[in-house]
Formats: C-alpha cells, sequence, structure tokens
C-alpha cells in the first residue's frame, strides 16, 4: 500500500462504520469486471448504509477522487472499473422490504434481483425486468443500467417500474426522487435545471434519438416526462452511476403470470428465422428469442435430452412465449402458434408445451448455449464487446443479411443470440485479447458494424449501457445531442466525481490499454532461453523483481513464484486467465450449489472470481509476489474448502480449487504449518493411535471437559458430534478374511479402496462393501499398504505429505490396474482423491492409470445395473430414508446413483433432499472458527432429516454423515449398507435403521 492510500484508508475508517480497504490484494479484487477490462482501484468501500455513501462521496469531491459505484460486477462494458474509490453495495446494503398486499417493494440497492423475486413470488407478485444474470445481479446495478432481459416485451424496463429513489449526490447530499411531487428543494432545482436544458434542446433531441424499441446508449433524455411531469427517478435508471448513485428504491410489482406456455420454432435458414420472427411479434407474446446455429450445436453437446430437442440440422431457432389467464385460452393460443407456422411450412420443426417442467426445460436448454461458449478452453474466448446493437425489428432482416459479410471480412467466428422484439442483437466474437492481431480485428469489427447499426437508425447498445467500452462511440452515434449529455452531466456532477469515463468522457480513454492483463509473465516464461533477451511486456523491475529463471522457470527465492502442485505456471495462468469475470459464481440461487462458502459470506473475497482473479493478478506481476505469503492471501484462500461445486458449475469451467490449492500451498512453503494443519498432516498416524486404544478414544470423544480441551488445543469444535473408534480396523479384518491376497480365481474382481473413515470408525461400510461385491459376483482385493486419500490434506494445501501419501497409493494401485483390477471406494473424496487430485499432485504417468481404472463404489453398482448385472434378490425395507449428494460425490457423476441404488429395493422410500452443501466440506465444519456458519449452512438439511416421516439420513460422504447427525438422533446411513441389509448379507446391520447418535458422537 502506498502513503496515498494508507491516507484514504485512514481517513475513510474515521469517517463511515462500513469497511474500507486499501491494500493491493482487495484492490485487485475489485479490478475487472465481466468486460475485457482491468483498472485497479485505489481503495474499495464497503458502505453500511446511506451515510456512509454520503460521507465517501463528500471525502472524494474534497479530496478529488473518483467514485465507482459497484454491485456484482457482472458489467460487460467496464462501468464498474475506475481508479478512484469502489463503493461495493453487495454486502451490506441487501435489505428487502416486501409485504402482502403491496403493490411495491422497497429495496436496498445491493439486493440481489433473484432474491427480491424469491420474496415477492411469497405473495404472488413479480418485479417483471429479468437481465440474464438475474441470479446474481444487484438491484442497484439493474436500475443504473435499466437491465431487461427476454420478457422485454411483456414487462418491459426497470424505468417503467420505478416509482422512487433515493440518492446520494455528488456533493454528498441526500435527495429522493420520483414521479409525482418533488419534496425537498434540492430534487426541485434539479428538476428545473434540467427542465432548461432539455427544453431549449427540445428539436436536437428529437431528431438525433435512434428509431429503435429499446436504446441504452447515452441518458434518457427522450422519455422522462410522464403525465407532463419530468420524472427524475427516470433519468436516473440507465444513467450507470454518473449522475447520482442509488441508496434506495420503491418499485412496482405486478401479479404473478398465471399461465405460461412455450413454442419452439427451428428453421433451416436463419433469414427464415428472423422473417417469421417478424410475424410472431404480431401477436401478443411474452417473448421471442432467436438463437443461431453455433449455439444450437453448443446446446446439442450439452445434453442428450437437448440433442432429441434440437434437429440436427437446424440453422436456426425461435422460442416464443405466450402468456395467459386461463389454461384453455394458453392451449388454445400455443396450438394456433405453432399450427400457423408449421402449416404453412416457414419452420421446418416445431415443438409446443403448456406443462409447467416442459417448459422450464426448454427455457433451460435456451439460456444454456450463451453461457457455454465460455468454457471453450484456449486463449480465444467469446470477447463481450459489440454484443448487444440493437435496430427497429423490421431491420433485422437487413441487418442479418449484411452480418455475415462483415464478419467474414474481419475473420472473425461469432455466436448470434437475439431478443427479436427489443430488435437487441447479443454477438459474442471468438478472439484472443493478447494477441494484437485480434485486437485489430476486433476494432474493426465494431467499426463495421456499428456503421451498419447506425446506417439502419439502431444504437450501438440496446441493452448493457456505454460503460468505458461503448462511451467513445457515443458521439458517432449522437451528434449534436451528445452536447446534451455534457450539459445533463453538469448539472448533477460538475466536478466530475460520479463514475467518471462512461457516457460522458473527454475523449482520452483508449480501452486498448486497459485490456485485462492474461500474464504476461506466462509467455517469459515459456519461451526464454539462458542468456537470451527477454520479450517483456511488464516493466524490468517487475522481471527482475520477481526473479524471472532461464530454462522456463522461474528462480527459488523468497517471494518468487514456484508452482506447489504439478501444474505448470503456464497452465496455472491458462486457467486462471480462463474466468471472464461474469460472476456467475455469486450466485445464491436454490437450484444450484455454487459455492456453498459464498452464499454464507456473500462478499467478493469469499465468490470463486476473487481467487482466480488473485492468482492472475499475481501472475501477470500486478501483486507484488511477496504477497503470495500473506496472512491476507491466505485468509482469502481458506475461503475455500475444495468442494468443486464451481468447477462443475462455472459457465468457463475454471478449475478454482485447483488455482486455491497451489496458492494455500505457496503459503505454507514459506510460512511453514500451522497446528491446525500439522493435525492434518499426521491424521493417519492419529487415527491409528486413536484404534490402537478406542476406549480411551472413545471416552475422550464424548467427555465434555476433554472435548473442552481439544477445542482449546487444536480447535475442534466440542460441540461437534465426531465418529467413535472400532474396536478393530477394517483392513485387520480383511486380512483375517484373506481379502489382502489377490484373489487367484479368474473372473470380474475389483480392488477396494478404503480410506480413513471406513478403516477406523465405520468398519462395518468396509465390509459392507466387500460383501455387496461379492454377491455380485466380483472377486475382491484389499491390497495391504494402502493409505489414506489424503484429501483433508490436499484441502488444506499440505501438499509434501500428501504427494507421499498419494505417491504411495498410486505405485499400490496402479499395480492392480494392470493386473487387470477395477478401483473402487466408498467414500466420495477418496474417489475425487483418486480421480481428479493425484493428477495435481504426481506427474507419475501412474497417476492417469488410477485415475481412469477408479470408480465410487455407488457409480460402479449403478453401471452394473445399467447392464442388467446387478442382483436385485433385495428383501423388502419399510422404511423411508432422506438422501443427501455430497458435493464431490456430484462432481463424480452425472446420475444420483446411490439414490437410484436405493429405489431399486423395494418397500424403501427414498426421498432426495436437495438442500446444497451440507456445510462440513470436508473438515471445514470441525474446526471451532467455522462451526457455526457450517451448522448455518446445513441447518435446512439437518431439518429434513429430522421430519417425522424419515427414518434415517442416507449419504455416501462421512462428514456429510457427521452434520446430518448434528442436531438429530436419527441415523444417517450409507447406501451401500442399507444395500448389503436388503440383501440380507449381514446379520449385525439388522438393528441398522434402529441406531443413535449421541450427545457428542454419531452412529
Ligand atoms: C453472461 C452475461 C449475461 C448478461 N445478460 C444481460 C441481460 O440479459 N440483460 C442485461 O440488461 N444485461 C445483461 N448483462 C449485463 C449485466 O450483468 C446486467 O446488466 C446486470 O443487471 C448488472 O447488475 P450488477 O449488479 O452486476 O451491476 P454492476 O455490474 O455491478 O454495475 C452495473 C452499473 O451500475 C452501476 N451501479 C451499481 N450500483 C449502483 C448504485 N447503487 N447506484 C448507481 N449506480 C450503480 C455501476 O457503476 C455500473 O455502471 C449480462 C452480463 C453477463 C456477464
Ligand atoms: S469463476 Fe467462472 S463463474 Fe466465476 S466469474 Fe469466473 S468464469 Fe464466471
Ligand atoms: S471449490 Fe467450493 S468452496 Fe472453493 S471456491 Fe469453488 S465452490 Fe467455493
Amino acid at each position: 500500500m502506498n502513503p496515498e492510500q494508507a491516507r484514504i484508508e485512514a481517513d475513510l475508517r474515521g469517517l463511515i462504520s462500513g469497511d474500507v480497504f486499501c491494500d493491493d490484494l482487495n484492490r485487485q479484487m475489485y479490478a475487472t469486471d465481466a468486460s475485457v477490462l482491468e483498472i485497479v482501484p485505489a481503495a474499495v468501500v464497503r458502505p453500511r448504509n446511506a451515510g456512509d455513501v454520503a460521507a465517501v462521496v463528500r471525502y472524494a469531491a474534497e479530496n478529488r477522487i473518483p467514485v465507482h459505484p459497484r454491485g456484482s460486477g457482472s458489467n460487460v462494458v467496464g462501468g464498474v472499473l475506475g481508479p478512484g474509490i469502489v463503493l461495493d453495495f453487495s454486502v451490506y446494503m441487501r435489505r428487502i422490504q416486501a409485504a402482502p398486499g403491496e403493490e411495491t417493494v422497497r429495496v436496498q440497492p445491493g439486493a440481489v434481483l433473484a432474491n427480491i423475486n424469491r420474496q415477492l413470488d411469497r405473495f404472488g407478485r413479480l418485479f417483471g425486468p429479468d437481465p440474464a444474470t438475474r441470479s446474481v445481479s444487484t438491484i442497484g446495478g439493474t436500475l443504473a443500467l435499466d437491465s431487461t432481459g427476454s420478457h422485454w416485451l411483456k414487462y418491459g424496463s426497470p424505468r417503467d417500474w420505478v416509482r422512487k429513489l433515493q440518492l446520494v449526490m455528488a456533493d454528498g447530499s441526500i435527495i429522493e426522487v420520483g414521479a409525482g411531487a418533488l419534496p425537498d428543494p434540492e430534487s426541485r432545482r434539479l428538476a428545473a435545471q434540467i427542465e432548461l436544458v432539455l427544453g431549449r434542446r427540445r428539436q436536437v433531441i428529437e431528431e438525433c434519438q435512434p428509431k429503435t424499441r429499446s436504446n441504452h446508449a447515452g441518458y434518457n433524455v427522450a422519455d422522462i416526462v410522464l403525465n407532463g411531469q419530468l420524472d427524475l427517478a427516470r433519468l436516473i435508471t440507465g444513467s450507470e452511476g454518473t449522475l447520482a448513485i442509488i441508496t434506495e428504491a420503491v418499485l412496482g410489482t405486478l401479479p404473478l403470470p398465471r399461465h405460461r406456455g412455450v413454442v419452439l420454432l427451428f428453421f433451416d435458414q436463419m433469414q427464415n428465422a428472423v422473417r417469421c420472427a417478424l410475424d410472431v411479434l404480431q401477436e401478443d407474446v411474452s417473448a421471442c428469442d432467436l438463437l443461431d446455429r453455433r449455439l444450437l450445436s453448443l446446446i446439442r453437446s450439452s445434453d442428450e435430452r437437448f440433442q432429441q430437442l434440437v434437429p440436427e440440422t437446424a440453422e436456426a431457432m425461435l422460442l416464443v412465449e405466450i402468456q395467459a389467464e386461463a389454461g384453455p385460452e394458453l392451449r388454445s393460443r400455443v396450438s394456433a402458434l405453432e399450427q400457423r407456422f408449421r402449416q404453412s411450412r416457414q419452420a421446418a420443426w416445431t415443438r409446443s408445451t403448456c406443462n409447467t417442467d416442459e417448459r422450464n426445460f426448454f427455457w433451460r436448454m435456451a439460456r444454456r448455449g450463451v453461457p457455454m461458449q465460455f468454457a471453450m478452453k484456449g486463449s480465444r474466448q467469446a470477447i463481450p464487446f459489440v454484443e448487444d446493437i440493437a435496430v427497429a425489428p423490421e431491420h433485422l432482416p437487413e441487418l442479418f443479411r449484411e452480418l455475415p459479410a462483415i464478419l467474414n471480412k474481419c475473420e472473425v467466428t461469432a455466436t448470434v443470440f437475439a431478443h427479436v422484439g427489443q430488435g437487441v442483437v447479443h454477438l459474442r466474437p471468438q478472439l484472443d485479447i493478447s494477441d494484437t492481431t485480434d485486437i485489430a480485428r476486433l476494432e474493426s469489427l465494431a467499426a463495421m458494424l456499428f456503421e451498419l447499426v447506425l446506417k439502419l437508425n439502431g444504437t450501438i447498445t440496446g441493452s448493457h449501457g456505454d460503460g468505458l467500452i461503448r462511451t467513445p462511440w457515443l458521439r458517432r452515434q449522437y451528434g449534436r445531442l451528445y452536447d446534451v449529455f455534457a450539459e445533463v452531466k453538469a448539472v448533477f456532477d460538475p466536478g466530475n466525481i460520479l463514475n467518471p469515463g462512461k457516457i460522458v468522457s473527454d475523449g482520452t480513454f483508449q480501452w486498448t490499454r486497459h485490456l485485462r492483463k492474461t500474464t504476461p509473465l506466462l509467455s517469459d516464461v515459456r519461451t526464454v532461453e539462458a542468456g537470451e533477451e527477454i520479450p517483456l511486456t511488464v516493466p524490468a523491475a517487475k522481471v527482475e523483481r520477481q526473479g524471472l529463471l532461464r530454462k522456463g522457470k522461474l528462480r527459488k527465492t523468497k517471494g518468487t513464484i514456484e508452482p506447489q502442485t504439478a501444474i505448470s505456471l503456464p497452465q496455472i495462468a491458462m486457467e486462471a486467465a480462463q474466468c471472464n469475470g461474469c460472476a456467475r459464481c455469486r450466485t445464491s440461487s436454490p437450484d444450484e450449489r455454487m459455492c456453498p462458502i459464498f452464499r454464507l459470506n456473500p462478499r467478493e473475497e469469499a465468490s470463486p472470481r476473487a481467487k482466480a482473479n488473485l492468482i492472475r493478478g499475481f501472475l501477470n506481476g500486478s501483486i507484488p509476489p511477496e504477497q503470495l505469503n500473506s496472512e491476507s492471501l491466505k485468509q482469502v484462500a481458506d475461503l475455500c474448502v475444495n468442494c468443486h461445486q464451481c468447477r462443475i458449475e462455472c459457465p468457463a469451467g475454471v478449475d478454482i480449487p485447483g488455482l486455491v490449492i497451489e496458492a494455500k500451498a505457496q503459503h505454507i512453503a514459506v510460512n511453514g504449518l500451522r497446528m491446525s494443519e500439522w493435525l492434518l498432516t499426521r491424521l493417519d498416524v492419529l487415527y491409528a493411535v486413536a484404534s490402537r486404544v478406542p476406549r480411551l478414544a472413545n471416552w475422550m470423544i464424548g467427555n465434555r471437559v476433554m472435548r473442552w480441551a481439544l477445542d482449546r488445543l487444536f480447535g475442534i469444535a466440542q460441540s461437534r458430534k465426531l465418529p467413535l473408534f472400532s474396536n478393530r480396523s477394517f483392513m485387520r479384518w480383511a486380512a483375517k478374511q484373506r481379502l489382502s491376497q489377490p484373489p487367484r480365481r479368474e473372473g470380474r474382481k475389483v480392488l477396494y479402496f478404503v480410506d480413513a473413515f471406513a478403516n477406523w470408525n465405520d468398519v462395518e461400510l468396509g465390509m459392507a462393501a466387500c460383501a455387496v461385491l461379492k454377491h455380485n459376483g466380483f472377486e475382491v482385493y484389499v491390497p495391504p499398504g494402502q493409505q489414506i486419500s489424503g484429501m483433508s490434506m490436499i484441502s488444506a494445501g499440505v501438499l509434501d505429505r500428501a504427494r507421499t501419501i498419494a505417491a504411495k497409493n498410486v505405485e499400490l494401485l496402479a499395480e492392480g490396474v494392470r493386473q487387470g483390477f477395477h478401483i473402487v471406494t466408498a467414500e466420495s473424496s477418496a474417489a475425487l482423491a483418486l480421480r481428479h487430485e493425484y493428477l495435481k499432485l504426481l506427474t507419475d504417468p501412474d497417476a492417469k492409470l488410477v485415475s481412469q481404472n477408479c470408480t465410487d463404489l455407488s457409480n460402479f453398482l449403478w453401471q452394473l445395473h445399467l447392464t442388467g448385472k446387478l442382483e436385485l434378490d433385495f428383501r423388502p425395507l419399510n422404511y423411508t430414508v432422506g438422501y443427501h449428494l455430497p458435493c464431490h460425490q456430484r462432481v463424480l457423476g452425472h446420475v444420483v446413483a446411490g439414490m437410484n441404488l436405493l429405489r431399486l429395493v423395494p418397500g424403501l422410500k427414498v426421498e432426495r433432499i436437495e438442500k446444497g452443501c451440507s456445510g462440513m466440506a470436508g473438515t471445514y465444519g470441525l474446526i471451532r472458527s467455522n462451526f457455526r456458519r457450517s451448522l448455518r449452512c446445513g441447518l435446512p438439511l439437518i431439518a429434513a432429516v429430522r421430519e417425522p416421516h424419515i427414518t434415517a439420513g442416507c449419504t455416501e460422504c462421512s462428514t456429510c454423515k457427521i452434520q446430518m447427525e448434528q442436531g438429530t438422533v436419527k441415523s444417517t446411513i450409507h447406501p451401500i449398507k442399507i444395500l448389503a441389509h436388503a440383501y440380507g448379507l449381514m446379520p449385525e446391520l439388522d438393528d441398522l435403521f434402529d441406531r443413535r447418535s449421541g450427545a457428542l458422537n454419531i452412529s
């Protein structure tokens, strides 16, 4: 932190009750949004109330520092970026006040749009505008951009629903604006001044407006007089934080739609689709979206069900939604629309539905395409830049006619998605922003497209606003009207403090100078030979400091970057650069599992995106390398528990947990281990010792005084139920059963990998696994010498010891594979370690062999069933179990195998409990400092298990079991044990459903 930043931090901390950060890490986390730009701010502030905002703005005005309001930061045009103070509303200012019978909702700017609608849903109401990012978008950002989405035809844009806004003005004063009488003199003064400007420039305003249905370029000066009265709230909405800062809003809502149906129309030519879309718009439809061939083929490739739905040769698809007050009316209108296009043969294929599930499925399918383009690996990415041009719908055929020629000329491929009713065309070209040729391509593409759009009386932004990217083009679009924008800006913000450079600018900003730094050091690391000149894209001093080494490595000195995992620096850099900042990983949607830690602690550093930004910052030299060993980085890294949910749900498929493990390991490499980390490294030894004296160990687990001591000494939460130790280990039992000898008989054979829990705690689980496998005709081999999986060490970044363990396991298991065994394990985390994590630790090709020949037991048996080879001689079981899918199990397969298997047992009722992550996240929930948070996360799951009709919980993961038994005496059972019981293989399991957990121990 330089002295200037230190001064800002000290000053602001004295002024406000919210958070203030000026350190390198926080500033780097806020240096990007979902655009291609990167600008490191001077400070980050998280205000708690409007008073904080006013104080910051007053301070900024006095010191001439710009202020940049920010919500979730999903902006695609650099609208939240700048060198000044970022105001992040998404942490503390999230209040939503909705009440039954009310037609409005009062919200703070950081409230997430989807959360607002979840609250309104309880009262049968809705805030209509629906940008695609609604599960993460804040209402502040949505209003500031006037964001809309597929249902614009029905609900218009936020501007139409804003009733009142509380604003912090450029001088720090707080005012209220909205339709009707203006309450305070300051708002009346502003309104009078704006009326004066508009009155003087009425003719220019009328002449220079684009002839489109939707326009988000510049200020909305054409449409702010309502019922003869100027409505300043309509001007502020869409002004991108440049005129005032929104600190509260009252929004109009409307009743939820009663009945909705969808018609899908597929075409063999894009032009046919565009022509038909214009016909569709003659009808009363609530949405009409167009997708091109590239998006359709991405959609088809993502899911077998989509393959059946989308014809292979379709060149375009229209999704049309119809809403109606009554079911019969809906059915007749949906059927009429479908018939019309089918019979006239305008559409080559059609589908329609009025069924809720199928309708949601159709929407999910259509929404799948755009995010899927982010998953393409490599340096070329789908770039947001020219992605929301708009023309009047009747000009769309001409636009689509000329589009291919422009793309060809610029040698660019792009996907096309359009909201036809708005005339908005989302276009994302695939380009590499670190390649100067591609940048030149992007510039000529933008120039040609914008010229075409302006020729058609359109607008360069019909949806996402101007930000830093589009602002330079505004004068070209508006001509004389641009001066009116400058006058409006001068009325509100004469000192140019509020989000400067957006909408009104002095024309000096060059976006190519502020491109996201992908990885400047990367090229050096790969190409430099001893004695060779280094082709620098970063200042020489930085390279010197970072100790670039010849031959593609970094010199090992304190503070340098040398990978701790087996992943090379270029690969790590490539992975981090793959994150496009889309903010999807900030979602709290109940339909997803994305980041349980962010859900508990919704602040930027807890998001997966923050981790990618930090790693990128280190690798490109934005953050000094010595910070890699700092406590602050460790704290951010510890906000990841290696659950892998972001890896599978991130549209770009960024391996965030992999990046975090690297960061944790870097910290340990320099700072050594803490007591809790050291404990993890000796987990196997501790387990072995405890299992030698199980009575003593179990007494300690159940004794409150001993638990208090464990809490104080090792940080293990004293109220957390823990597993008891078994009298003998599973490995000893297996040796006695001669399972530790490779079977001599030929036939189907498996190698069972046991891991810690089944070896020392739940020995019955290992026995059940062997029994079920044998019952299904497998020869089981339990090789002695196998280690624990080491997953908890890997998650904590304790890699030296994890690597030693992984190497031993791989040597043993690979030999088994070579002898014809397939590896199975009943512990989800162990399967993930063998399948995925060991590859990050070892370069040994045997690690790959093990990874490719290992399956978790539930999936293994389910596959067996699908080939008709699973024995089905189950006894009926008259119980109801609540099944929870563990995060690590979810990563392993596409089907809920354990639940499916249990459903084969006659009489057994299996209810799926889908409440997201259990909150245990490996050993995270065991630790005292995390205990309460972990419980809060797991509470919905625990409550579901407590339901009187549920006999027992059921899950594959040993730590999820611990959480599911916390707060209830009911037992949680592994599906394999239930199968063994249903097969009647183990008499000792007869009391399986009667078992109870204790006050401090699980069953
Ligand atoms: C994959 C993807 C899809 C998208 N789809 C759509 C879409 O369908 N429709 C659409 O309209 N947009 C879309 N966007 C753009 C953007 O995500 C949305 O417009 C979103 O609503 C912005 O909300 P946010 O909280 O992320 O705002 P941010 O990005 O944080 O901020 C947006 C703007 O609002 C300003 N701002 C934020 N809070 C305040 C405040 N309290 N007072 C004043 N100004 C403030 C910021 O300075 C910035 O200029 C998409 C973006 C992505 C990455
Ligand atoms: S990690 Fe993935 S979901 Fe999160 S911002 Fe990056 S690309 Fe988007
Ligand atoms: S692995 Fe899990 S905890 Fe870590 S960032 Fe991803 S979702 Fe969050």
